[in-house]
């Protein structure tokens, strides 16, 4: 939900989701504290972390849901997704299985979501060039077919992570005021 906070504006609560591996923790990471981990661990003590967004005269506190793991024997259970106004949906794009298995997670946003979510599509690890298994523009075309937002990023060289947040924020600020 939506409520006024000390020096901002609004909170927004949005959540991060898609299979284990695919640059969920770094993504966020390197948003929150421009930080980035070679090695791959489960999160730990971190359910969220703020971060604040100017989105043109208001200010926006952004706190951003992290997995523990739990993706990987596919049990997030609602609570993580209750008043979460946004969700960012990770694949790999080194990894098909990672995007065939976005229709899952599609599902299980539209049993557990609000049904006006601003879901951003995210294609990570767009650094890794020579082995790509997903075309952009399959990424793109899925994101059309659903009516999702869709960016590549590459949260190891901070290529458009601040950008697909702020495309998640916005959007969610244009449908709550
Ligand atoms: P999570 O399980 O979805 O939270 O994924 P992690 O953030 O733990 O990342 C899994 C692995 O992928 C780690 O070894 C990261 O270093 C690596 N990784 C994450 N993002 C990128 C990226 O943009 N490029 C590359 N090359 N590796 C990444
Ligand atoms: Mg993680």
């Amino acid at each position: 939900d939506a409520f006024n906070d000390d020096e901002c504006d609004y909170l927004f609560k949005a959540v991060l989701i898609g299979d284990s591996g695919v640059g969920k923790s770094n993504l966020l990471s390197r948003f929150s504290r421009n930080e980035f981990r070679l090695d791959s661990k489960p999160t730990i003590g971190v359910e969220f972390a703020y971060k604040n967004i100017r989105v043109g005269d208001k200010l926006i506190k952004a706190q951003i849901w992290d997995t523990a793991g739990q993706e990987r024997f596919r049990a997030i259970t609602s609570s993580y997704y209750r008043g979460a106004l946004g969700a960012m949906l990770v694949y790999d794009l080194t990894r098909r299985a990672t995007f065939d298995n976005l229709r899952k997670w599609l599902e299980e946003l539209r049993r557990f979501a609000n049904t006006d979510m601003v879901i951003v599509l995210v294609g990570n690890k767009s650094d890794l060039v020579d082995k790509r298994e997903v075309e952009e523009k399959e990424g793109r075309n899925l994101a059309e077919k659903e009516g999702l937002c869709f960016m590549e990023t590459s949260a190891l060289e901070n290529v458009n992570v601040e950008e697909a947040y702020l495309e998640m924020v916005t959007k969610i600020f244009e449908i709550t005021s």
